[in-house]
């Protein structure tokens, strides 16, 4: 029998002392002092025309290089310190510096990048020829052309600070908005008031009537909001199509699709995919339908529980079930789940004053990873842990890369995670023993699938047409709301009794300022995982190898290379897509045999 991991983590390795550490200090300063440095260089950087030009450049790199290390280094502490304890007040003053010293350090980076910027291609190509940040070719050209698409150095400097009151202001109004809302709700026959994220938990409630209840109260509240709500998203959308007509940018996707590495085609190819293979999901929606007995699903029974689930594992059962069959998978992963438990990089302990959710968080100076969560025994909990340890695999796979060349993008950040929740997923499925305990395990796959790929399909129609009709003036709350109804319904297949109109209102997502189109780069990394685990389903033992090659390589080339390079697939090709979509068709079928 395996011996019992500790359930909290140890921080005292990176810092002793918590948020009150001497060593975070002195870690501080010395950040600061390395961004200084880098300053002071990248300041007086400038072409000799002569051979010494690569040893400049790299000098420069192994300096950004520093500094990258230390900031994340100094972030992820915080993150951690945060996560642990909500009220420990000396964290968030932490974080506070770290964000002035992560400012500071962009900065820099802009005057870098105008640098980069000035070079002819001759020269810059020159720059790298045969020099030791070949390497570094993709990353920093890429930084080089992202630089020339935009104005000069002062009119971006003017944006950037006009957007602190004016673009990134309403992304505030929107939480200040939110948190306004309150949602009556009746219980013991009590009138209570409900926050926004309270409301929303009870969509999973078995109860109907609860359900239906908090539901009509729910598109009340945005409605009310609906005017406040629609001024807001209409002021982020055409503050981001004005800087892009300024930089002569037509297609309002460039950013997004560049910040994910990938081509219009290959999302174009995704989403012709995953509307031509609706039909079994919405086959899916009238079964469960039916099992709720119901003539058609309405948008709040979506989140409602089928069957029942009552095993729990205890947190070292679970751990041993993830060790057991990721070493099936590979040695490699088994071995790093097991010096994740073994070496206390894992705050899995269930008690007050934690924040919810979970994250994976690495020390780059420390090569090591730290993994939050709270585990109480749910099948749910293990998926996470699962979840969060494929997260440390793939920096720990990225290990012997450059630093600059592990900064993956939102579309493949999933890969690993999504991957691992599969292995775990796919063998409690096997494991499990009642038919009813099988059919909710099955349930809640699929709802993954659900929402990837009808939820977040509205999501992505209904920001299209929005910034098309955006061009062309205001749109009001009335026509949003009409935009979100056709959205959820082509992208639902038709299948619901009633949508969510102010759906537009009430998802965060439309409102994050500093990634636009938060939507399809989930359903991407979703589907490119799944076309993974096909591949490695379909090679066997020994795919481990290519597994590690592939992970490697998430961050230093587009997503197109990164397939045909190591799947020796085209992405926007669509044998890839179904290949990928076909696991979750797959897990359709099944449920729609066990509960014929
Ligand atoms: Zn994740």
């Amino acid at each position: 029998m395996k011996k019992d991991y500790q359930e909290t983590w140890n921080l005292d390795v990176f810092f002793p002392g918590g948020s009150s550490s001497l060593d975070f200090q002195k870690h501080l300063e010395a950040t600061e002092d390395a961004i200084q440095e880098f300053s002071k260089q990248v300041h007086k950087y400038k072409l000799e025309n002569n051979t010494n030009d690569q040893v400049l450049l790299t000098k420069i790199v192994d300096l950004f290089e520093i500094v990258v290390k230390k900031v994340r280094q100094a972030g992820a502490f915080v993150s951690c310190l945060e996560a642990q304890n909500m009220e420990d007040k000396e964290a968030s003053a932490l974080r506070g510096k770290v964000t002035e010293i992560s400012a500071k350090f962009q900065n820099v980076l802009t005057v870098f990048d105008g640098k980069l910027s000035s070079y002819d291609d001759v020269t810059w190509n020159g720059l790298f020829e045969g020099s030791n940040i070949e390497e570094l070719y993709f990353i920093l050209s890429e930084r080089r052309t992202h630089a020339r698409q935009k104005l000069s150095e002062n009119e971006e400097t003017l944006i950037n600070k006009l957007s602190v009151d004016g673009y990134h202001g309403f992304g505030q109004m929107y939480d200040t908005i939110v948190g306004s809302i309150q949602i009556p709700f009746i219980e013991n026959e009590e009138k209570k008031y409900l926050s926004v994220g309270q409301a929303a938990n009870k969509f999973s409630d078995p109860d109907r009537t609860v359900r239906k209840a908090i539901f009509s109260e729910w598109e009340k509240a945005w409605n009310e909001k609906g005017d406040l709500l629609a001024k807001t998203l209409n002021h982020l959308a055409g503050f981001r199509l004005n800087v892009y007509e300024m930089r002569g940018w037509k297609n309002f996707l460039k950013e997004p699709l560049e910040m994910n590495r990938m081509q219009e085609k290959t999302l174009q190819t995704m989403w012709k995919v995953i509307a031509d293979n609706k039909k079994p999901f919405v086959k899916f929606l009238e079964r469960k339908a039916q099992l709720l007995g119901l003539e058609k699903l309405s948008w709040y029974d979506l989140d409602a529980p089928v069957g029942s689930l009552d095993t729990k594992m205890s947190y070292q059962e679970g751990a041993n079930f993830i060790v057991k069959h990721f070493s099936q998978f590979g040695s490699n992963l088994g071995e790093f789940a097991e010096k994740a438990f073994e070496d206390s990089w894992i705050e899995a302990e269930d008690r007050k004053g934690k924040r919810p959710g979970g994250f994976h968080t690495y020390f780059p100076e420390s090569k090591q990873s730290r993994i939050f969560m709270t585990y109480s025994g749910t099948p749910s909990n293990v998926s996470t842990l699962a979840h969060e340890l494929g997260h440390g695999f793939h920096t720990y796979a990225m290990g012997d890369m450059h630093t600059l060349n592990r900064n993956y993008a939102m579309n493949v950040a999933e890969t690993a995670s999504t991957f691992a929740e599969m292995i775990v997923s796919d063998a409690a499925l096997k494991e499990v023993k009642k038919e009813e305990e099988k059919i909710s395990l099955l349930e809640d796959k699929i709802q993954r699938s659900i929402a990837l790929l009808m939820n977040i399909h509205a999501r992505f129609l209904f920001e299209t047409s929005f910034y098309n009709l955006r061009k062309n003036g205001l749109v009001s709350k009335e026509k949003l709301n009409e935009l979100m109804l056709d959205a959820q319904k082509e992208a639902y297949g038709n299948a619901l009794e009633e949508y969510h109109p102010s759906f537009w209102g009430s998802k965060l997502h439309f409102y994050i300022t500093n990634v636009p189109f938060y939507n399809f780069p989930y359903t991407f990394g979703y589907l490119f995982s799944l076309g993974i685990y096909a591949r490695a389903l379909a090679e066997g033992p020994g795919y481990e190898e290519k597994y590690i090659a592939m992970l490697k390589d998430t961050a230093s080339m587009t997503v197109e290379d990164l397939a045909s390079k190591h799947l020796q697939v085209d992405l926007t090709q669509e044998d890839f897509w179904e290949s990928a979509i076909k696991l979750c068709i797959a897990d359709v079928e099944e449920f729609l045999d066990l509960t014929n």
